[in-house]
């Protein structure tokens, strides 16, 4: 029987990106996909202009609305523009913008299997046995990339480490005058979602609304969806009905990542950062640093748990502090609405965390640096 290098379980950023870096360095690499792509993944589809940076090709024709600005407001009113106009990064819809990313992933050389859904693992040796619905595969080593309900985290007994949040979205048909009205911006609101905020981001052809909130059970989320498409006027005729649920994964601290030969990215490994609610910069991250450390373990250079240094090196202060400010955000909403949009150089700071030439802990710790 073959023995892959690598087996990565999920084809979302975080897999596709894993697979098509160490498939680059020149592993036999497969992918396990349990939907048949393009599929939907219920998400807002805001990305950062910083995930251009990461991936060595670019990601603007595939996506739906640059964005150049952000408005945050209190209950739908009190809107405060940030930008200079400056490209903070754009909005995708999930099912082009993974489908381009497993394709890539593919054209690298990795072998994708979709419509295959991973059933179990378990330790032989040097090797993990991974059932699937198609039978069994081995690989040298795992990438547990199967999003936040991750069946590999759990069963590998490291999913007790992640918090869960809950967020509601649906795409909503506006006429072609309000939707140009919005072109290029996102909004946030704050002060209808307990824990949370709710969104608007625009697509090509509708606007994609939604709220979030970081409490682990919490039964309004439905009404706070609706309230605030009431507020926006957006609740009558022309919006869809659908109405899509997910799940945000988080992590105090990147600890918990890994277990015998298999390691755990983006979302399955919690990797959502708290304040925002941002998962694809971070998924897409920590799959790079998962095929860095995959990489350098089959060549000898290191153990496979050199991974959670690398984790902890790129995410883990960045995710701390989203943990920490994300609970204050959470007890005092209007303070921070009112600390947030009340200081030039604040949102100046702000606007450059979302673009990603500065990281959370340069509020702290530096003035104006640049991101290295
Ligand atoms: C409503 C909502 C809005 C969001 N908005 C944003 C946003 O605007 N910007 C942002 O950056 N982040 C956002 N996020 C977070 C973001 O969606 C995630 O962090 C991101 O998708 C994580 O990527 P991933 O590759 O780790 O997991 P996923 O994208 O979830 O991919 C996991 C893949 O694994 C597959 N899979 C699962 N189980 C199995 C199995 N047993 N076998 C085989 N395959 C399997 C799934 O089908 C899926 O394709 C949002 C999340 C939600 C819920």
């Amino acid at each position: 029987m073959l023995i892959y290098d690598s087996i990565v379980v999920g084809g979302g950023p975080a897999g596709s990106t894993a697979a098509r870096a160490m498939s680059r360095a020149g592993l036999k690499v497969l992918l396990l996909e349990k939907e048949k792509m393009p599929r939907h993944k219920c998400c807002a589809g805001g990305v950062p202009r910083k995930v251009n940076e990461l991936l060595d090709f670019d990601i603007s024709p595939w996506c739906e609305s640059p964005v150049r600005e952000v408005v945050f407001s209190w209950l739908s009113r009190k809107p405060q523009f940030m930008s200079d106009r400056s490209l903070l990064g754009w909005v995708v819809k999930r099912e082009l913008f993974d489908h381009l990313l497993l394709r890539r992933a593919r054209a690298a050389g990795t072998r994708v299997k979709e419509g295959c859904e991973f059933i179990g693992l378990e330790e032989d040796g040097d090797f993990v046995r991974v059932s699937t619905a198609g039978g069994e595969v081995r690989g040298r080593t795992l990438i547990g990339a199967d999003g936040a309900r991750s069946r590999v985290a759990r069963l590998l007994g490291l999913a007790r480490y992640t918090q869960f949040g809950f967020a509601l979205e649906t795409r909503v048909r506006v006429p072609a005058a309000a939707l140009a009205e919005r072109r290029d911006r996102v909004y946030f609101d704050l002060g209808g979602v307990p824990g949370g905020y709710s969104w608007i981001f625009p697509l090509r052809d509708c606007l994609d609304v939604g709220v979030a909130t970081r409490r682990s059970s919490f039964r309004g989320l439905r009404k706070c969806l609706r309230d605030c498409l009431a507020r926006e006027e957006l609740s009558s005729e022309g919006s869809h009905s659908i109405i899509r649920g997910g799940t945000l994964a988080f992590r105090v601290l990147p600890f918990g990542l890994m277990k015998g030969h298999s390691l755990l990215t983006g979302d399955a490994g919690g990797m959502t950062d708290r304040l925002t609610g941002e998962g694809i910069y971070p998924a897409i991250r920590s799959g790079l640093c998962a095929a860095r450390a995959v990489e350098d373990y089959l060549d000898g250079r290191s153990g496979l748990s050199a991974y959670q240094k690398l984790i902890r090196k790129d995410l883990g202060v960045d995710l701390l502090l989203a943990n920490l400010l994300s609970r204050f955000a959470g007890a005092f909403p209007r303070l921070i609405f009112d600390l947030g949009c009340s200081d030039k150089g604040r949102i100046k700071k702000a606007m450059g965390v979302v673009q990603g030439e500065l990281a959370y802990r340069d509020l702290f710790f530096k003035k104006d640096s640049s991101r290295s």
